[in-house]
């Protein structure tokens, strides 16, 4: 790793969570596995995180590393968050910050999960695809097939109870299906471990405002779910 890379990492890094870096070689040592019963270890979600990124690297696996995106967007979040979004792909916005969702969509999406009285922070957010696709075209199937796998690690490491599926991309994605976000949505599925929502993207609202009804209902299903013990 050069120098650009390892400060890239370290940031990334913090931005999870991990709270420093020591040359004790105590601090190079795993921490004992936890037991099956004794759930998360702290910390451990937000390492196992920073493994997959460093694992994607400066990714060229599909065409998108050569098509003007500037970087790779991974994911921002509570790395034990309960409540996980997906979305699509970064925009314009996300390729220059480095930070899923934070356009003018991204905002509607804050005021959508403050809207349940929680946080940003409080959740995790990712996309399908890591890269911006040039001119926010849709994503491709070799571009869905080459990334999803960083996604549904993600999705194993933090164990959410409930994913938020935002568009058809992301409800097709996960749920395997072709079928689009209108007929996926008001129903729940069973989706590794999880209770799985799918819901209009908000860039979908942005240009239909009406739907915000449809999302609002949604959300009263998540946040019951989230209340629920199971
Ligand atoms: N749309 C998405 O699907 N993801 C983002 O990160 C931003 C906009």
């Amino acid at each position: 790793m050069d120098r650009a890379q390892i400060t890239e990492h370290l940031k990334f890094a913090a931005e999870l969570g991990v709270a420093g870096v020591s040359r004790d070689p105590a601090w190079r040592r795993r921490a004992p596995a936890p037991a099956p019963s004794a759930g998360a270890e702290a910390g451990s979600g937000a390492a196992a995180l920073v493994a997959v990124r460093t694992e994607i690297g400066d990714c060229t696996r599909c065409k998108l590393h050569a098509q003007g995106r500037r970087q790779i967007v991974f994911g921002v979040g509570n790395p034990n968050a309960d409540l996980m979004f997906v979305g699509e792909a970064p925009g314009a916005d996300e390729d220059i910050q480095g930070i899923p969702f934070v356009g003018r969509a991204g905002q509607l999406l804050t005021k959508i999960i403050e809207a349940i009285d929680l946080k940003r922070e409080d959740v995790y957010i990712a996309n399908v695809i890591k890269c911006r696709p040039p001119g926010n075209r849709n994503p491709e199937p070799d571009e869905v097939e080459t990334c999803e796998p960083f996604l549904f690690q993600q999705i194993d490491i933090i164990q959410p109870k409930v994913i938020v599926a935002l568009g058809t991309f992301a409800a097709r994605t996960l749920l395997r299906t072709l079928d689009p976000i209108s007929r996926l949505r008001g129903r729940v599925y069973e989706y590794r471990g999880a209770k799985l929502i799918p819901t209009f993207h908000p860039a979908y609202l942005l240009r239909n405002p009406a739907s915000k009804r449809e999302v609002w209902e949604d959300m009263k299903v998540v946040r019951r779910l989230l209340k629920s013990e199971s």
